[in-house]
């Protein structure tokens, strides 16, 4: 399987996926994709039902990372997915929250959201990726976090020989338990600094530095290359994919759903990242109806896939699922091209720049609804369906997650659509204690990040992720805060190039 550029310039040769992912981004400017999509039989999903997540990824894994070896694969996937990294033998569990609606945990790692799942492996897929690939023997990852990449990169990374880390977060775009894991983080390869900005600012300066000649000439001097762990590295995105499958496998396996049944996949979106795997899933031969992208008040991907008008020309809200405050969802441009061409992607995101606009054909907006539907919600939405699902199902969900629950309940109630849906549940309520007791008690909560937790487990009779309890103890180290034009000044510090 050879990958190449979204934006298809010639001089970007088809490369290996370990190259891709040492590479991250393209040097055309746009995402490495693989050239064709893999097939999965029914007969493989059946037999994952039977296999540990760690084997599920390795068949998954196959069929994308072929020029990895069986032992190469064996050796990441075990070093990730293990009981010493998440709390759970099954890696993600699934709560039946009423017949036929089911809510995958994704939160079970170290840093209690999603992105463990990724974030965990690629490390050893990267480190294994750079022995592979010529000349590349120290790697530095930059990070761009609207909060959870951020904390879950520097987890992942941290102390892996042969790999430095800087993250930048938005001063104030981020919870406090957010904030408090990421300045607490130990390690002797990581760098953490807060910018005055948002995190499209901070995704944007990253993105620069990348291809910033000067920059890149010193830290080559200094015998490093920038690597990316965003959501934009197909490293990322390839373990996402896995846990889809998985779920499906796994409903099988418990009688929920029948061999080749289909189900919806609803999920809260930011970057695409995470909804872009099931679409890859999908493309996969796994049974799925629609995937729901959710969006809170930074609705742009809602309105992009209703109109086909992508426009970031519009106010930015700070809402109480920060880590869907996005504006410009990367991984929507690997959507795109699987849909049309590298040509089509290349106007559409040179208009994009110029403008911050661009408008699909009215083709590609049909195929975009053959498979997707987008809703969205506001705060007050969301902090009533944590509630409602709390009061009726005694289950709570965090800010994100009830961004998606309240999607999927509008969807179906709107069309009678009673397919089986698995809703992505993508961070801990714990991480987001404070703004989920104030949905659940209808008063604002005014302690600290772990008053929060306390109360929390108080309300919901649950516990209290032992990650997040054990911060408590634990020196703060990072207290940088740069203004937006001048994070290039942090990195060169602290990489002393
Ligand atoms: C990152 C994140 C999202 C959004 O995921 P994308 O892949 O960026 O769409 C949703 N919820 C939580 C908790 C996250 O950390």
């Amino acid at each position: 399987m050879k990958y190449i550029s979204t934006r298809g310039s010639s001089e970007v040769s088809a490369i290996s996926s370990a190259q891709a992912i040492v590479d991250g981004l393209a040097p055309d400017g746009g995402l490495y994709v693989p050239e064709s999509i893999p097939q999965i039989k029914p007969e493989q999903i059946e037999a994952m039902g039977e296999m540990s997540y760690a084997e599920r990824a390795v068949l998954v894994f196959n069929e994308f990372l072929t020029d990895f070896t069986q032992a190469e694969l064996v050796y990441c996937t075990e070093s990730a997915y293990n009981v010493v990294n998440f709390d759970t033998d099954s890696i993600t569990s699934i709560a039946e929250l009423f017949d036929g609606t089911y809510i995958l945990e994704l939160w079970h790692g170290p840093t209690c959201a999603f992105k463990d799942m990724a974030l965990q492996i690629l490390p050893f897929l990267l480190t294994t990726s750079m022995k592979k690939t010529e000349g590349r023997e120290n790697v530095v990852i930059l990070v761009a976090t609207s909060g959870d990449t951020g904390k879950a990169a520097l987890e992942g990374f941290s102390n892996v020989p042969g790999t430095e880390i800087i993250v930048f977060y938005p001063v104030d775009g981020v919870s406090q338990m957010q904030k408090r894991q990421m300045i607490t983080q130990e390690g002797v390869n990581v760098g953490v600094c807060a910018v005055d900005g948002n995190f499209d600012d901070c995704q944007t300066a990253v993105k620069e530095i990348f291809t910033d000649p000067v920059i890149s000439k010193k830290l080559e001097k200094s015998g490093k290359t920038f690597s990316s762990a965003n959501s934009i590295n197909w490293g990322r995105l390839v373990p996402q994919i896995v846990y889809y499958i998985s779920a499906y496998a796994t409903l099988v396996k418990n009688g929920k759903i029948k061999t080749s049944e289909k189900v919806n996949i609803c999920v809260p979106t930011g970057n695409f990242g995470n909804i872009l795997a099931a679409f890859y899933a999908k493309q996969m031969g796994l049974p799925v109806n629609k995937l729901v992208c959710a969006s809170n008040t930074n609705n742009i991907l809602t309105d992009f896939i209703n109109t086909g008008i992508y426009d970031r020309n519009r106010e930015f809200y700070t809402t109480l699922s920060p880590s869907m405050d996005i504006l410009i969802s990367s991984n929507l441009e690997r959507l795109l091209y699987h849909l049309s061409d590298a040509e089509h992607v290349r106007q559409w995101f040179k208009s994009l720049s110029e403008t911050g606009r661009y408008e699909v054909t009215p083709e590609v907006k049909a195929l975009i609804a053959e498979t997707f539907v987008a809703g969205c919600c506001n705060d007050e939405e969301t902090k009533a369906e944590i509630r409602r699902v709390f009061e009726k199902y005694s289950y709570t969900l965090d800010t994100h997650t009830a961004v998606a629950s309240k999607v999927y309940s509008d969807y179906a109630e709107k069309t009678g659509d009673k397919t089986p849906v698995i809703i992505a549940s993508t961070a801990s309520p714990y991480k987001f204690g404070g703004s989920v007791i104030e949905a659940l008690t209808g008063k604002p909560f005014e302690g600290d990040e772990f008053g929060s937790a306390a109360e929390l487990r108080t309300l919901t009779h649950t516990e209290i992720p032992k990650t997040l309890a054990d911060l408590a103890g634990k020196p703060i180290r990072f207290k940088d805060v740069s203004p937006k034009d001048k994070i290039s000044d942090y990195v060169t510090k602290t990489l002393s190039i």
